[in-house]
């Protein structure tokens, strides 16, 4: 048998948005100027949602939805970092810190290249880890799928906790 608090637990996160006029365009807590912004109940900031989906994955706690349901009027607007913090939090109480994230955003426009220091910057911050511990990665959708074709936005994490708080 594994022990019942292993040393380290690994977590998977994905999520999607659809592209609407009229919305900001919020990744990592960064606001991106752009004429098409993230659909949702919160601010619908994708990338930190498959963060925080990682973080719950790690910890074998389910998904953001169980937690922060779209039906709830507490969550309407809500800024994402909440979300991420809460599940940081729970990994905490369970004695686990995060080692590193890595990420990939997925959008065929704007372009992310320019922001990607200020999007490290507030993803680190967001989960106490240094820079050289947490990437962000772009991607395009190549102009095929929704992706490509301008009608959404995804995110993949993958987040490392460890035993032990920092
Ligand atoms: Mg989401």
């Amino acid at each position: 048998m594994a022990p019942a608090n292993p040393p380290v637990r690994v977590g998977q996160g994905w999520d999607t948005h659809r592209l609407i006029p009229g919305r900001p365009l919020i990744l990592g807590g960064i606001q991106i100027p752009s004429e098409m912004g993230l659909s949702g109940h919160s601010d619908a900031d994708v990338l930190f949602h498959a963060v925080t989906d990682a973080v719950l994955g790690a910890l074998a706690l389910g998904d953001i939805g169980m937690h922060f349901p779209d039906t709830a009027p507490e969550w309407k607007d809500a800024g994402s970092i909440q979300f991420l913090q809460h599940a940081l939090e729970l990994a905490a109480s369970r004695g686990y810190s995060v080692a590193n994230i890595d990420s990939t955003i997925l959008i065929e426009r704007p372009k992310l290249k320019e922001f990607r220091t200020a999007i490290r910057e507030s993803l680190a911050r967001a989960a106490s880890l240094p820079l050289d511990c947490v990437s962000v990665k772009f991607k395009t959708g190549e102009k095929v799928g929704p992706v490509g074709e301008g009608l959404s936005c995804e995110a993949q994490a993958a987040v490392l906790l460890t035993a032990g708080l920092r």
